[in-house]
């Protein structure tokens, strides 16, 4: 009876699919209902192949990436039979309605509305939400779909949602524990917010340095949807948030944009109201910083939302909050389902007008600045080139001698020369707006009290001298020229040092045994100059390497890395190749703390520079573990920002600073300064704040939060004076634009080096605070100290926030390859 009854119900179910479309709520595929287990990311994808398979004529899965722990990243595209029949066309319409394709649009009937889930990896609940949504889209709201395609990103960060959901299934209790105390509901270091290299995905949008968002930027860039939504959580206590966002807003956002997002908030608001579910909208979640998932679509024309569930990596299936309530997974997937789906209702009720609007977004002829003019280091260029290139923005190379307009490097009106291998990026062309906020030299705020960073102007991260005109600058397209050299037999080789990609080129010798000097003086040979940091290959040091010319002509070759030949240990100028001021570079031995204590984003960026940028190896030692470490293994230590207190406890700091005494290096980066500053043995110090405010306590309870802003920095950019005769500085100019990121001001060092300091306090872009300014004159930026044979290396400014402001790079290949050289091995 049993079995009868079970193929009596597999007929329907068959029967049921073929007349009217009955697919599996995701509660049947799962074998639990929604929102009562964390489903991994594997059993998401299975789910909405099944439905892919089920409805093959209306979802179409497609994977675009993989994460660098292996798991595959996929889109659903969603809509009725006849839009997936012509998708191609749809998408080839909307880039055409934008001038990104050549060709007259018709005019657009369809909407295209991008949902993206989970950026966050702990913010757990909208993953389960995109399975319920793709599910009611397909059922009851299949209405909705005539005129609208809908791309579902289940998963923007699979690695960090399984981190989060893999802990949080080996911790949490059956049934699960409601109160906060409970281990379930506290993630350990680093938690399942980042992805593999704890990177913030929902700060890389515009960056695209980690694989999840150059991937996704490909996808994004041929779609262009008109509508972008990115799912999130916030605090336990919070209710829900949705559009319109806070301010400030970016001046390039426009009316209909504005207009629009609040449109979809009210419709939001309805269904909220009709349950008496708590939201509130405005108050927080700027659009502002270009890096985001609301920011970033916005600029390339979207209406671009963030929608913030209460919930988070603490709450777990359920947790009873500070009001008394106990918020459920269950509940969290419900409003996201309900958003989701009201989102896509407004795409479809306004299909015309937002392929109208989009459209106009489009124009950018009335851009105050015309043309960004950009020249200096080559490779600096090339690596600008590739960020345009993830953006699908046209640049070209100038064709005149000289530009005027506003100059960066001055902060005034001024005029550059200029030859063929200058970039000129135009903004009257369909990504024009992206083009200003990325090279504006100053960003207008219309409130300073943002969510972010409020400077990233791309010629300073970029160290190029540039110059933004208001007049369009005459340029023609130009074609990269392939680099081909031969190696000839000589007495040795020299290559530049100024660029990342000279730092990658060494550490590839060092790790092939290569043996590698490096000037401490210029020097000129054959004819050439040669500026401090040159790294020379002698043939007579690499005897060891088997067929050195051909084995080296191979490396500089996958390098693109010119070298020029020296034919005598005789300089025309000195030193000579064998003097006491040209070094042999050491195979550093590289450790790195981790863990508890350190800033996991900071840990992450230097992780991910050596990893996939430098390319040599790191040992990343655990804090827990610090106390029984062998230093005597490693030649540098580097602590990310952290708090260390516990890990330096007093046996901890004297093994640390006898290892340094021995000759080891520390490169201590932001906070991590605050474990030396002040510290028996150390000149780094504190500055203290001068002045102070003369009437706080009068400052109105309403005003505090703006009065605070007086003491902060958030992000915001500086010249610097630099001693480029220092090893930690070579490679760099007199001066370099740095991207300070918060108000710690450090006395210049009596004893030691003082790299780079503020010798002015003229904000460049961004905003910093009356109060934090007034402190910041003759601060340190970069400084080295000695203590005994070592150095303990200041970074007061972190150089690798957030992987970007590639000008930074190379003060840390430095100041691990360079300063103090310590030609010993292990
Ligand atoms: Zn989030």
């Amino acid at each position: 009876m049993r079995n009868l009854f079970f193929i009596f119900c597999i007929a329907l179910s068959a029967y049921s699919n073929v007349f009217s479309q009955n697919i599996q709520t995701p509660s049947e595929f799962l074998g639990y209902d929604i929102g009562t287990q964390f489903s991994r990311h594997h059993q998401v994808i299975d789910y909405i192949k099944a439905i892919s398979e089920a409805l093959p004529n209306q979802v179409k899965l497609e994977q675009y990436g993989s994460t660098y722990e292996r798991r595959p990243l996929y889109l659903a595209y969603v809509s009725s039979e006849s839009n997936m029949k012509n998708l191609e066309t749809i998408r080839e319409n909307n880039l055409k309605n934008t001038g990104l394709l050549e060709g007259t649009a018709n005019d657009g009937e369809v909407a295209i509305v991008w949902l993206s889930y989970n950026v966050h990896g702990n913010e757990a609940s909208s993953t389960e939400a995109a399975m319920l949504t793709l599910y009611k889209l397909l059922t009851e709201r299949k209405d909705l779909l005539e005129n609208t395609v809908v791309i579902i990103d289940p998963c923007v960060n699979p690695d960090g949602r399984d981190r989060y959901v893999n802990w949080y299934n080996e911790t949490a209790s059956q049934p699960y524990d409601i109160d906060q105390q409970a281990s379930e509901h506290s993630e350990p270091w680093p938690g399942g917010r980042p992805n593999h290299y704890l990177f913030d995905l929902n700060r890389d949008w515009a960056w695209a340095t980690q694989v999840e968002s150059a991937s996704r930027l490909k996808v994004y860039n041929k779609w262009m949807p008109h509508i972008h939504v990115d799912f999130h959580e916030q605090g336990i206590n919070e209710p829900y948030y949705f559009a319109p966002a806070a301010e400030p807003f970016h001046e390039v956002i426009s009316d209909w944009q504005r207009d629009f997002q609040t449109q979809i908030g009210k419709n939001h608001a309805k269904y909220f109201d009709a349950e008496g579910w708590l939201f509130f909208t405005r108050e927080r979640f700027d659009l502002f910083y270009p890096s985001y998932g609301d920011t970033y679509p916005t600029y390339m024309g979207a209406i671009g939302m963030t929608y913030e569930q209460g919930g988070h990596g603490m709450a777990g299936l359920g947790i009873l909050n500070d009001e008394g309530h106990v918020l459920t997974l269950v509940e969290r997937l419900t409003h996201h389902t309900v958003t989701g789906i009201s989102t896509v209702e407004m795409a479809s009720k306004n299909a015309k007008t937002l392929n109208t609007e989009f459209a106009k977004f489009f124009d950018n002829s009335n851009l105050k600045y015309k043309s960004y003019v950009l020249k200096g280091n080559e490779d600096h260029l090339n690596s600008l080139k590739s960020l345009l290139n993830k953006h699908d923005i046209d640049f070209e190379n100038a064709n005149g001698t000289k530009v005027s307009g506003y100059d960066y490097k001055t902060g005034k009106q001024g005029s550059m020369t200029v030859d063929a291998n200058t970039l000129v990026v135009h903004t009257n062309q369909p990504k024009g707006k992206m083009v200003k906020v990325l090279f504006e030299p100053n960003a207008k705020l219309s409130d300073s009290l943002t969510y972010d960073i409020t400077a990233w102007s791309v010629p300073y991260a970029y160290g190029l001298d540039a110059i933004a005109s208001t007049s369009k600058v005459s340029s023609s397209k130009s074609q990269d020229q392939e680099r081909n050299q031969i190696l000839k037999k000589a007495y040795g080789y020299v290559s530049k040092w100024n660029s990342l990609k000279d730092a990658q080129f060494l550490g590839e010798l060092l790790k092939k045994d290569f043996k590698v000097r490096f000037t401490e003086k210029p020097f000129s040979s054959n004819g050439s100059n040669f500026e401090r940091g040159s790294l020379i290959i002698t043939h007579s040091d690499n005897k060891h390497i088997d067929n050195f010319v051909g084995t080296l002509n191979n490396i500089a070759q996958e390098h693109s890395q010119p070298l020029t030949q020296i034919n005598s240990g005789f300089s025309q100028s000195t030193p000579d190749i064998g003097s006491p001021d040209i070094k042999l570079i050491n195979k550093q031995k590289v450790a790195i703390l981790s863990g508890e204590g350190t800033s996991s984003l900071s840990y992450g960026a230097i992780w991910h520079f050596f990893e996939q940028q430098l390319h040599y190896p790191l040992t990343s030692i655990n804090t827990d573990d610090f106390g029984r470490t062998n230093l005597s293994k490693f030649n540098v230590l580097i602590m990310p920002s952290g708090y260390y207190g516990s890990v330096l406890n007093e046996s901890n700091m004297k093994n640390l600073k006898d290892w340094v005494r021995s000759g080891g290096k520390v490169i201590a980066i932001d906070g991590a300064l605050r474990s030396f500053a002040g510290k028996d043995g150390f000149s780094l110090k504190y500055k203290a704040s001068e002045g102070g405010n003369d009437n706080d306590n009068l400052t109105p309870y309403a005003d505090r939060e703006r009065e605070y802003a007086n003491y902060l920095i958030t992000g915001a950019i500086f010249k610097t004076k630099v001693d480029h005769t220092h090893p930690m500085a070579f490679g760099y100019k007199d001066h370099y634009f740095t991207l300070k990121l918060g108000s710690s001001a450090y006395s210049l060092l009596d004893s030691g080096y003082n790299v780079a300091h503020l010798d002015n306090t003229k904000v460049f872009s961004g905003f910093a605070g009356k109060q934090a300014l007034s402190n910041l004159n003759n601060t340190l930026v970069f400084g080295e100290e000695r203590m005994g044979s070592g150095s303990f290396i200041y970074f007061v400014d972190n150089t690798l926030f957030r992987s970007f402001w590639e000008n930074g790079k190379l003060f840390l290949a430095n100041a691990v390859f360079f300063v103090n050289n310590n030609a010993y091995e292990l």
